[in-house]
């Protein structure tokens, strides 16, 4: 999306403006970031209301059924370049290379992640010690019962409540994972930041979703024969367009 932004909106103030609507967590956030970009350029104002409707890229109107706040993914081009070796194989040979490379893959990731010594993942661990860290600066004032008002120095205040896990901010909805101010909160308490986490995260998950391995097949001399009319080779030509195979 940026990249078709910037061809007519270039610069890096515009770049952080259109960046702060797209990590709106909440949509009076986002009403205020697209408010704030109105004033700055009304023409890259323009641009974003022609663009597909908010609910496809900004995190506001992300469901907290998934757990998952990614807005950039880059999945496309590491699978391109995992399969590489495989992409001009015919269509059996490059299943078969793809199946092995995952199972390959899979067994990796499960031996990994049974060596690891928490509960939760590095990067899950890493993104709870980020925001122990940077809720040093809010301050959280307990309501008595259950409710937490956390602020921080440039007026910004967020409603906390534990008991019921939720946050003004939205982070913890949409992530899973409790947001600075939820952990401004949590360190008042006997809870631990790593164990207030959505069940999604946990390593115990990771595993039993990992359990799920590639069964080994034997070579194609013990496949039974089939029954069925024998299909001849297809002409082979060169498609117009094909995607390169070297690579910058
Ligand atoms: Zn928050």
């Amino acid at each position: 999306m940026y990249r078709n932004f910037k061809k007519k909106h270039p610069g890096k103030a515009l770049k952080g403006m259109l960046w702060s609507t797209i990590r709106s967590s909440t949509i009076e956030m986002y009403k205020k970031a697209a408010k704030d970009l109105k004033e700055y350029d009304s023409e890259a104002y323009k641009w974003i209301e022609k663009a597909p409707r908010p609910m496809h890229w900004c995190k506001a109107y992300f469901s907290p059924h998934t757990k998952c706040v990614m807005i950039v993914n880059n999945l496309c081009e590491p699978f391109n370049s995992h399969i590489l070796e495989a992409r001009d194989e015919p269509i059996i040979s490059l299943l078969q290379k793809a199946r092995e490379l995952m199972m390959e893959r899979i067994q990796k990731r499960k031996a990994a992640m049974t060596r690891y010594p928490h509960s939760t993942g590095p990067l899950i661990r890493k993104i709870i010690e980020d925001r122990i860290e940077e809720s040093f600066q809010w301050f959280p004032q307990f309501n008595g019962i259950d409710g937490y008002q956390v602020k921080c120095p440039t007026n910004s205040q967020f409603a906390v409540n534990l008991k019921k896990k939720s946050y003004t901010c939205r982070i913890w909805e949409l992530s899973g994972l409790p947001c600075t101010h939820a952990i401004a909160a949590i360190k008042q308490t006997e809870n631990d930041p790593h164990e207030m986490i959505a069940e999604f995260h946990y390593k115990r998950l990771f595993l039993q979703v990992y359990n799920n391995v590639l069964k080994p097949i034997s070579s194609q001399l013990l496949w039974p024969e089939s029954s069925t009319l024998q299909l001849d080779l297809p002409m082979s030509t060169v498609q117009p367009g094909r995607p390169k195979k070297a690579r910058k």
